[in-house]
């Protein structure tokens, strides 16, 4: 069987940096590994289909470059560890394609700050991740170059959209990957693949180099095998950037710091996230893990969020209106496929309509309509006052004393491909994580356990830049569950 979840042949991103530090390995020895573990997990094309690059000679040469560095002294945080990286984040040695026919095999001629400071670190990119189109979707389904097999069964979803590097980290290729959250794409496959997913505050990390889907949700996201893989991840890409203006000069502290006991800590259970109808079983896995934080001394609170019901109407207005405006970009003129004919209108038609697939077309479609000048009002102008009210409910959670909320993070385990044929249905699978891009607040997503031989996902949201909380509750959480999360 595939290693998923919580196994850690990778020994860790710390223990690996320490290791490399004291010259126990060395970067071309983890490289050996990483290639070893991706070719018996089958990573590529024939296999999981999680990479859409990687590039052998290349990955050595970053190692190569990594030894110099350390012979002169200078070794990161995450020196030799091995990251792989969703494909609409810029990478300079790579391709970076969006899981998309029109930028197949676009090069970008910078390389986006989160991918900067993970190199600053010591970290070697070994791969580019498959993802659904441009970030849209929950399944991996979407992309241009087929889809993502969850590592546990080929016949299922890695969750989406940043599926690949889900399921590389789930595979135990490597310990961390980077992927992009606008409604929950790192969340929702962390909890599908049973690692710890994480999309920060708005503003926390650096947007600069993300393909942008929509910019006033779009956060990359961490994936860890474990919480500690996560917080190490986070701490070295998180901070201000002077190319993202959006980012806030906020101080990072230490993600890491355990908490060993919840003495104190009031926890929210939001009772819009438990409808009826949620899963029995998942429900079941969410009052465990509240009863272990009882167990830990945290007090836990039944609370409301009333206007959570109109997140995902919501999110599906104010989402795709952005998008329509950022994909006008790709016109044939300025970036990677063009579709020559019979002059510059029907270029652009020509080009779009081959270059962009079902679901993407459908989002530009939906977001130029409630954005036309007769429809504003009433969709986009609306929408926009709704989103204010879904963060307000936040905000008065948050300061009535709960200093986190805890919620499933999904109404289901991962589902088989191809059964979600309704767009609808799909989008109805981010039902608990659009709230958190919406309002522009920290979530993180932890195993919790399995149901009918599934790992789920347990969410756990905080206050906005109070990512070190939400650290200390998810690290304690871990510890307790121990070997339970994979029962
Ligand atoms: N599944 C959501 C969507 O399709 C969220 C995607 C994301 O977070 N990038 O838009």
């Amino acid at each position: 069987m595939t290693h998923a979840g919580r196994a850690q042949p990778t020994g860790g991103a710390a223990a690996i940096a320490e290791a490399i530090a004291r010259g126990a390995r060395s970067p071309q020895q983890i490289v050996d590994d990483t290639f070893a573990r991706a070719h018996e997990a089958r990573a590529g094309a024939d296999g999981l289909n999680a990479f859409l690059w990687s590039d052998e000679r290349v990955v050595r040469d970053q190692a190569a470059a990594l030894e110099k560095r350390l012979a002169s002294g200078d070794a990161g945080p995450l020196s030799g560890v091995p990251v792989v990286v969703k494909d609409n984040i810029a990478t300079l040695d790579s391709p970076t394609t969006c899981g998309s026919r029109i930028l197949e095999n676009y090069r970008s001629p910078f390389e986006a700050t989160a991918i900067s400071r993970l190199r600053d670190a010591g970290a070697v990119v070994v791969a580019k991740t498959n993802l659904d189109e441009f970030a849209m979707g929950s399944s991996t389904e979407y992309s241009a170059f087929g889809r993502t097999k969850h590592p546990l069964d080929a016949r299922l979803v890695p969750g989406g959209s940043s599926g690949g590097s889900a399921a590389a980290v789930a595979a135990g290729i490597t310990p961390i990957g980077l992927g992009s959250e606008t409604g929950g794409s790192v969340r929702q496959p962390a909890a599908f693949c049973g690692i710890v997913g994480v999309k920060p505050t708005y503003g926390r990390v650096s947007r600069y180099g993300l393909v942008a889907f929509a910019s006033s949700l779009d956060q990359i996201g961490v994936l860890g095998a474990t919480v500690d893989d996560a917080a190490l991840a986070l701490q070295t890409i998180a901070g201000p950037d002077p190319q993202d203006a959006t980012t806030r000069d906020v101080p990072v502290p230490d993600y890491r710091q355990a908490l060993t006991s919840l003495d104190g800590v009031v926890i929210g259970r939001p009772r819009e996230y438990y409808p009826e109808q949620l899963d029995r079983e998942i429900a079941e896995r969410c009052d465990r893990a509240l009863d272990h934080c009882r167990a830990l001394g945290a007090t836990v609170r039944d609370v409301s969020l009333p206007s959570t019901d109109l997140a995902i109407p919501v999110y599906y207005i104010i989402a795709p209106a952005e998008a329509s405006s950022n994909l006008a970009r790709f016109d044939g003129v300025r970036y990677g496929l063009r579709v020559a004919d019979d002059g510059l209108r029907a270029m652009y038609e020509a080009t779009r309509s081959r270059g962009f697939g079902p679901e993407v077309s459908r989002r530009i479609l939906l977001g130029t309509y409630v954005l036309s000048a007769g429809y504003y009002d009433a969709y986009y102008a609306k929408a926009m006052q709704v989103r204010s009210l879904i963060a307000r409910d936040f905000t008065a959670v948050f300061s009535s004393g709960i200093d986190v909320l805890f919620t499933p993070t999904t109404p289901t385990p991962a589902f088989a491909a191809g059964s979600k044929t309704d767009p609808y249905d799909m989008y109805l699978s981010d039902v608990f994580t659009v709230t958190a891009n919406l309002a522009g607040i920290p979530a993180l997503s932890l195993p919790i356990g399995r149901v009918r031989g599934l790992p789920v996902g347990g969410q756990i949201l905080a206050p906005h830049f109070a990512e070190q909380r939400m650290f200390g509750v998810a690290q304690a959480l871990e510890r307790a569950l121990g070997s339970e999360a994979d029962r």
